[in-house]
């Protein structure tokens, strides 16, 4: 949990130099153009807050929410102002504000089957029906493949996940899932200002990957990949994690994997929580390389634009989620490609829900390309 009054010092520094660079590449100001929604005007609400020279009104809770938590205005500035939204968040649920309606149901959905989706927990075990992967058992395996609860309950992206797991098997790598015991990450509960209920959960976490013996995590969600990495790294604990991007690369690199290239024109749409969040640039793009005739978008790595749909951004404020997405696919079709691949499935379905252009998983595309080799 981080105080605000920890922050005072980075607060007072942003309404010194006020420089204003946070709003170039935020895709939420570049929609809205509301300066109190911008990453400065929010820092002049954290430090009048703690000034005591501002009341906690439903303009401020709006500007605490109304940000994906992109990390783009952290590229423009040295001060780490994803954490500030973050902290803020906090300070209010704290402060007696209760959570936006939107998200108080995704937080009870969680409570009560582990997912934000309202599924029961049994839903975790369908993407791998008939892959005959092991379920982790304590010292049997130490990989553990982490689903995350997004594609694993959601029918339409359950193809990526046993696509991610073919090529696993395909590659030789041995691993375990976790099914219906798989817990939440945490992801949502930290984004939307959950600190108390968030802190429980990844220690709980990691000491049933502790009990399995898990000494490595390979997930196909980029909001598992950040939240997990960053718990293992905060708790000490000596458990590698690492996005499936990064898991294939490698062996794609090494020979591992034989695949046909296309010569389809396909664009990358980096994920937040993969990319800028989590330092994962590369490895996308080496195996889009190896796939398609890979062309970047004008925004593209660290200052790729956000989908729109993170840190309860989709479920709170569904018509700018939305136009963030429309902006993001046709930043897409500028590049003159007819597929964008992505690598997250909360970005996929995002990127689905607005017209113009063939979205598709990454792992997908490797596995189909792979097979057209065995085939
Ligand atoms: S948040 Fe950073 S970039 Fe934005 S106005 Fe403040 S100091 Fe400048
Ligand atoms: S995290 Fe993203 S959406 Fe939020 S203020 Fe920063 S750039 Fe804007």
């Amino acid at each position: 949990m981080t105080d605000l009054e920890e922050l005072k010092h980075d607060l007072e520094t942003c309404f010194g130099t006020s420089c204003g660079f946070c709003e170039r590449g935020c895709p939420v100001y570049q929609t809205l153009r509301i300066k109190t929604i911008s990453m400065r005007g929010r820092n002049r609400t954290m430090l009048g807050l703690l000034e005591g020279k501002f009341d906690i009104t439903p303009s401020v809770v709006k500007a605490a929410f109304e940000c994906t938590l992109c990390g783009n205005c952290d590229r423009w500035c040295s001060l780490k102002n994803t954490e500030h939204t973050r902290a803020l968040r906090e300070y209010l649920l704290k402060h007696g504000v209760e959570p936006l309606k939107e998200h108080a149901s995704l937080l009870a959905s969680i409570k009560n089957y582990g997912n934000p989706w309202f599924q029961p927990r049994s839903a975790r075990n369908k993407w791998k029906k008939g892959l005959d992967i092991p379920k982790a058992a304590p010292g049997k395996q130490d990989v553990l493949f982490f689903a995350g609860c997004t594609s694993a309950v959601m029918k339409p992206l359950m193809a990526s996940l046993a696509a991610s797991a073919k090529l696993l098997k395909r590659a030789g790598t041995e691993f375990a899932v976790m099914g219906q015991d798989e817990p939440c990450c945490g992801s949502t509960l930290h984004r939307v200002g959950q600190a108390e209920a968030f802190e429980k959960l990844e220690r709980d976490n990691f000491d049933k990957f502790k009990t399995l013996g898990i000494k490595k995590i390979v997930t196909a969600c980029p909001g598992c990949y950040t939240t997990l990495k960053k718990s293992a790294e905060k708790l000490g604990e000596d458990i590698e994690v690492v996005h499936i991007a990064q898991e294939i690369s490698d062996l794609v690199g090494k020979g591992d994997l034989k695949v046909r290239r296309s010569t389809e024109k396909m664009t990358y749409h980096d994920p937040c929580h993969l990319g800028r969040l989590g330092g994962v640039f590369e490895e996308p793009r080496e195996i889009m390389g190896a796939v398609a005739d890979y062309v970047e978008m004008p925004n593209s790595g660290y200052e790729a634009r956000c989908c729109g749909a993170g840190a309860g951004l989709q479920s709170a404020f569904p018509k700018l989620s939305r136009e963030l997405a429309q902006k993001k696919i046709d930043e897409a079709k500028s590049t003159g490609a007819t597929t964008l691949v992505t690598c997250c499935p909360f970005c996929e379905t995002q990127l689905r829900s607005v017209p113009g252009m063939n979205v598709v998983d990454l792992m997908e595309l490797l596995l189909k390309a792979t097979d057209d080799v065995s085939g």
